[in-house]
């Protein structure tokens, strides 16, 4: 009898246990359609040309190692804000934002959810989309936060259902807290329109909603940046005091770096300075500092305007790869003489598509055709590439028809 005697097993990731299965499969036309992260027209990770030459860079500072403030690097911090929020964003220059490094995306949603938690004058349950990354869940579970579900996802149209979705903010108490993905929605691939989070932003307003962004792939989705960052802008435009999650895991290539920020919009300088000071002992307590290498490539990255206009160039080269696979994907389905309709795979956007594809479905593809993805559907458009488009697209059409 040990001190762990009692301690029951876990179940495992259903992201991270694809590919797991996919690295034990022997067969040669096997494809990885779950991961989460970008993949060049070679199947390879891709480092980005400006990455490696900011990298270069700083190699020749000859930086030192020293800690980090609890708060992250301050020029990290200034740049990622303008990045997210606009490089003339009035909210930056008076003071009232509070930003902190954090450990990428997921980092900042854990900071967010535990800011929540300890000091949020409101209600202690957290809305997620229906579906959403299953991560948003676990944190949320494990912040000692309430989970709740808004409609999103209509499997009829394999769209989105705006009317559930705004029935759903209709009905929620007075300053529940909202997780929008602000684009690229993860698992679906279903974004609002424009229009739309223009009258999400209005129900928000009137019904007094938290409006928390999860905004993990600026750039990365359609492949420019201010139209990735659009329902974001459009809340603080309209005066919600949100708060922002942000990653340079997918739109730079840092995934490993663990390099992101939490951004919480204040009333004022003197509020926005308690949050801060909270928010660090929130660090403080968990992991003292963050990591200095990642945040310093950020800035590198977006201080030099020649690299910035490079990583631009870079970012919107994925973003059009995706674009192009999925159009590929689409026409080759119809070579083979499938007869669904597969419009919703080129009109989903950024990494994910929600194939509609049901379990057994996925199960045959798994199984007997060696093309690895996520029970509920999901099909990660970076593992798709000129080599394996049309084995994918045959296998897809044998298990649908
Ligand atoms: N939010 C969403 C919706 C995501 O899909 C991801 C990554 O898959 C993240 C946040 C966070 O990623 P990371 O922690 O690597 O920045």
């Amino acid at each position: 009898m040990s001190a762990w005697s009692n301690v029951p097993m876990g179940p495992p990731d259903p992201i991270l246990g694809v590919s797991e299965a996919f690295r034990a499969c022997k067969n040669p036309n096997k494809v990885n359609l779950g991961v989460g992260a970008y993949r060049d027209d070679n199947n390879k990770p891709y480092v980005l040309p400006c990455v490696k030459k900011a990298e270069k860079i700083l190699q020749n500072m000859e930086l030192n190692k020293e800690y980090l403030p609890q708060g992250g690097m301050p020029e990290f911090c200034k740049q990622a804000a303008k990045f997210g929020f606009g490089d003339d964003a009035e909210i930056i220059k008076n003071g009232r934002l509070a930003t902190v490094q954090s450990l990428s995306g997921s980092g900042a949603l854990k900071l967010g959810l535990e800011l929540i938690k300890y000091h949020y004058d409101g209600p202690k349950s957290v809305y997620v989309s229906n579906p959403t990354w299953g991560n948003h869940i676990q944190m949320t579970k494990y912040a000692y936060l309430d989970v709740k579900k808004y409609k999103y996802y209509d499997s009829k149209t394999l769209g989105l259902d705006f009317k559930g979705l705004m029935d759903d903010i209709s009905k929620a108490p007075e300053k529940s807290v909202f997780i929008f993905h602000g684009c690229a929605h993860n698992p679906t691939g279903v974004d609002p329109s424009h229009v739309q989070w223009d009258e999400i932003s209005a129900l928000c307003k009137k019904k007094n909603i938290f409006p928390f962004f999860d905004l993990a792939y600026q750039g990365f989705a359609s492949g420019d940046d201010e139209n990735d960052a659009y329902s974001l802008r459009k809340f603080v435009k309209d005066g919600h005091l949100v708060m922002f999650a942000q990653s340079f895991a997918k739109n730079m290539g840092l995934y490993g770096e663990r390099i992101g920020a939490i951004h919480i919009l204040t009333e004022s300088k003197e509020q926005c300075t308690k949050v801060l000071s909270q928010l660090k002992i929130l660090v403080r307590s968990q992991y003292s500092s963050p990591p200095v290498s990642g945040a310093r490539i950020v800035t590198k990255v977006l201080e030099d305007p020649v690299l910035k206009n490079d990583w631009r160039k870079e970012f919107k080269q994925m973003a059009d790869r995706m674009k192009n696979a999925r159009v590929a994907l689409k026409t080759n389905l119809k070579k083979e003489g499938s007869t669904r309709n597969w419009d919703h795979i080129t009109n989903q956007i950024g990494m994910f598509c929600f194939s509609g594809l049901d379990e057994k479905q996925v199960d045959k593809l798994v199984t007997e055709h060696h093309v690895y993805l996520t029970k509920n559907g999901r099909i990660s458009i970076g593992g798709l590439n000129s080599k394996n488009v049309e084995y994918v697209a045959h296998c897809m059409h044998l298990v649908t028809k």
